[in-house]
């Protein structure tokens, strides 16, 4: 049925060039992926990604902040919660915890779920009922809502070149394109400068995220990345991410989510992911699955090998023991101060969050690895 065509709308806000204090009347409009700021000697174009939204509360000023600098203001709250909702913008997941008693009504049901089945099962087998139970759209949200978060505690934009983003991206979209369509989750692949050394990891929905420090650490080489993303896809096709936080709530914040103090502990949840320590089980997972797409790429999975030898040279060379917690690899005296505020500081155990957990594991995927190439 054809739809009558209409403008996205737009509303009249404030905008900040983040330099000088001058405030300059613009308009707002969504379109696509980005918000558009239009008015008196401004085009400006953000991509959604780098927009921080203001939380949805009774009263106030809505800012919302672009992690590229600047801001927006609109004193009419209420104006401004109209049109973003006519936009069709999603709210955050701590929003929607909070606003909907749909949503709330859900995660008391879930969590009743969780509790009976913890009862009957334990915890890892629970989680995972409990995991198939959540629509996918809860993986989007909080991948989203970790992202920004992790964007703004531990990442920096990255400085590898566009083309270079490119080809890694296409090694991937290619690896991926050897499988049967809709066996693998859709995902997309960001690059960050990170704070806390070599990493990557997968945030709930699909986003990959590459640090510039990794791709530098296996020289660039595309099959060792696409590996390691293919791992990472690994955890997002399982849902790791999801299980581990329904895993980490029923076992430390159950209570307080039943006495009502849910968002607190959904405000947790981006600074978990970012240093994701996943199972045992969840690696081996996430490795099988690595090992599935390279060899339909007709990539040997010893390209893992590898990566393993280089980061444990990377270990040597750092000094860093493997085992000793709070010994992160970058010995900037900024990263510890900017997450322990955050209660948690990275220890070296969880620093890759491609989470080579414990060196003992690592002497057995290091041979799952070498089998899956001999048996080629
Ligand atoms: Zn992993």
């Amino acid at each position: 049925m054809p739809m009558p065509d209409t403008a996205p709308p737009s509303i009249a806000a404030s905008y900040f060039d983040g330099t000088s204090a001058r405030a300059r009347a613009v308009m707002l409009r969504l379109e696509g992926d980005a918000l558009l700021i239009s008015g008196e000697g401004i085009e400006r174009r953000v991509p959604l990604r780098q927009v921080q939204w203001p939380e949805r509360t009774r009263h106030g000023m809505r800012v919302a902040h672009f992690t590229g600098g600047g801001s927006v203001q609109c004193a009419d709250a209420a104006a401004w919660d109209d049109w973003s909702r006519g936009s069709g913008r999603r709210e955050s997941l701590v929003v929607t915890a909070q606003q909907s008693w749909r949503w709330v009504l859900a995660s008391a049901l879930a969590l009743v779920l969780l509790i009976v089945a913890i009862q009957q099962w334990g915890v890892p087998v629970a989680a995972r009922a409990v995991v198939a139970l959540t629509p996918p759209s809860v993986d989007s949200s909080l991948g989203e809502t970790s992202l920004s978060v992790i964007d703004e505690h531990l990442m920096r934009p990255s400085r590898l070149p566009a083309a270079e983003q490119a080809r890694l991206r296409e090694a991937l979209a290619k690896a991926v394109a050897a499988l049967p369509p809709g066996s693998v989750p859709p995902w997309q692949l960001v690059f960050r400068r990170s704070r806390i050394g070599p990493n990557a990891f997968a945030l709930p929905g699909g986003t990959l995220v590459m640090t510039d420090e990794l791709v530098e650490l296996v020289g660039r080489d595309d099959k060792v990345i696409t590996a390691v993303l293919a791992h990472e896809l690994g955890h997002v096709r399982h849902r790791h991410g999801l299980r581990m936080l329904v895993q980490a709530t029923a076992l430390g914040g159950l209570a307080a989510i039943v006495v009502g103090d849910f968002s607190t502990v959904l405000a947790g949840v981006p600074v978990l992911m970012g240093q994701a320590s996943y199972s045992r089980d969840a690696e081996r997972e996430a490795d099988q699955e690595a090992v599935r797409i390279l060899k339909a790429a007709n990539i040997s999975p010893d390209v893992m090998v590898t990566l393993f030898e280089k980061i444990a040279a990377y270990r040597h060379k750092t000094g860093e023991p493997g085992q000793s917690p709070g010994n992160t690899p970058e010995k900037e005296p900024e990263q510890g101060g900017k997450t322990a505020e955050e209660g948690k500081a990275p220890s070296a155990d969880s620093w890759l969050g491609i989470a080579f957990a414990s060196h003992p594991a690592d002497a057995e995927r290091v041979q799952f690895f070498k089998d899956a190439a001999a048996a080629r």
